[in-house]
């Protein structure tokens, strides 16, 4: 059994970030991560950060992954790689945890952070299992973390940010990207990303969806069609895509399954990516000692996810007695910097989202 003040379950910008602020306030902090590396999803991230200098604006995604490893190193705390969080036993507040693929152990920590991330939306559509279409993740963590290039001609479904960024990195990793369509009937990215596509000469056709894939064993075209406001399928407006690969980058879902099962309630937010769990200005859950931050906690961005890690460690050390005097300055400073990172129209959507969390918490 692992003893530990601070258990921190994911080390995404969230889970580091949690784990630097516990560790700084005096707490001994455990990070776990079923990855053989931490960073969580800013090792596949070659682009540079929008935001404020605090927040790494102009660095490199995988610099700041780099960044918050060596202030990690700096303290003393436990790192738990390739170890999978499998479950939590209510009865007596015990985390399972699969260590490689045979060993398991059990871990009691006085307070857990989970800060495990997210997982890609697919779509349906007849033939969807193809080998050829991946999720965007997976698209950026073949390319920019492997070297891999995942086809020649692309498909991406989805004009948000990822599906924008990703399909910019293609174009940098020397792939056609044929086309980028969503089924919305504007662009949901920021115009920068979009600009840059579009410089190169990629399409984006807005209200379109995918009919159909096809392909014997791979993945070897597709059919597009334009839908109506209703999302219905308009006959006669097909077109065939010549294309190898298909990239799906149609959203976001907080990974929350360990929280499920820890029993904490739970709200169905759209704004926020899907059911999320209820909590309070602490970031503690429902469930007392279980506290939550980041995508896990609503999708949102980096940024936003290392200020959030940040108070969830700061408050649930805290909340165990350790306090190096800096506690009121450091959390009211965090406080400040989300508010701001969500202010503006950009903010909007989460803000809302967040306000129909509130609501509904009781
Ligand atoms: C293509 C793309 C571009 C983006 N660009 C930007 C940008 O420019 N600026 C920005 O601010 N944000 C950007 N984001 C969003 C940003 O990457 C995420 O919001 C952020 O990584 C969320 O941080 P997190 O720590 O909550 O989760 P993650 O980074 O996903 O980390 C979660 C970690 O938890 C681990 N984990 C999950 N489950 C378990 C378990 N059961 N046991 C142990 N470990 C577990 C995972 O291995 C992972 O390391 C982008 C995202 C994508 C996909």
């Amino acid at each position: 059994m692992i003893n530990t003040d601070v258990a921190v379950i994911g080390g995404g910008p969230a889970g580091l970030s949690a784990a630097i602020a516990a560790a700084d306030m005096g707490a001994h902090v455990t990070i776990i991560d079923r990855n053989h590396e931490l960073g969580g999803q800013l090792l596949k991230q070659t682009h540079m950060f929008f935001g404020s200098r605090e927040e790494y604006a102009s660095t490199r995604g995988f610099d700041i992954a780099n960044i918050l490893k060596e202030e990690l190193k700096e303290r003393s705390v436990e790192v738990l790689l390739n170890t999978t969080a499998v479950g939590y036993y209510k009865d007596d507040g015990v985390w399972a945890l699969e260590e490689g693929e045979d060993k398991f152990v059990k871990l009691k920590a006085k307070k857990t952070i989970v800060a495990t991330g997210a997982m890609e939306r697919h779509l349906l559509f007849p033939n969807n299992d193809l080998p050829g279409i991946y999720g965007a993740g997976a698209v950026q963590t073949l390319m920019n973390q492997y070297g891999v290039m995942p086809g020649k001609k692309v498909l991406m479904v989805g004009a948000g940010n990822i599906g924008l960024i990703v399909s910019y990195q293609l174009l940098q990793a020397g792939v056609e990207v044929s086309a980028i369509i969503d089924a919305a009937p504007a662009i949901g990215g920021y115009l920068v990303h979009a600009s840059k596509v579009r410089r190169q000469g990629v399409p984006i056709l807005t209200s379109y969806t995918v009919k159909r894939a096809y392909g014997n064993e791979v993945l070897e075209g597709a059919t597009i069609v334009k839908v109506d406001e209703g999302f219905r399928q308009i006959p006669g407006t097909e077109i065939d895509m010549d294309i190898d690969t298909m990239c799906i980058a149609v959203g976001l879902n907080p990974l929350v399954e360990l929280l499920w099962q820890a029993g904490c309630k739970m709200r169905y937010i759209p704004q926020l990516g899907g059911h999320v769990p209820v909590k309070d200005e602490d970031y503690e859950t429902t469930v007392k000692g279980i506290y939550v931050a980041g995508d896990a906690a609503e999708i949102e961005e980096a940024t936003s996810a290392m200020v959030e890690g940040r108070l969830a460690g700061l408050n649930a050390a805290h909340a165990i007695g350790f306090d190096n005097g800096n506690y009121a300055r450091e959390k009211d400073n965090a406080l400040k910097r989300l508010n701001a990172l969500r202010s503006g129209p950009v903010g909007a959507k989460i803000r809302n989202g967040l306000l129909k969390l509130a609501e509904e918490a009781v």
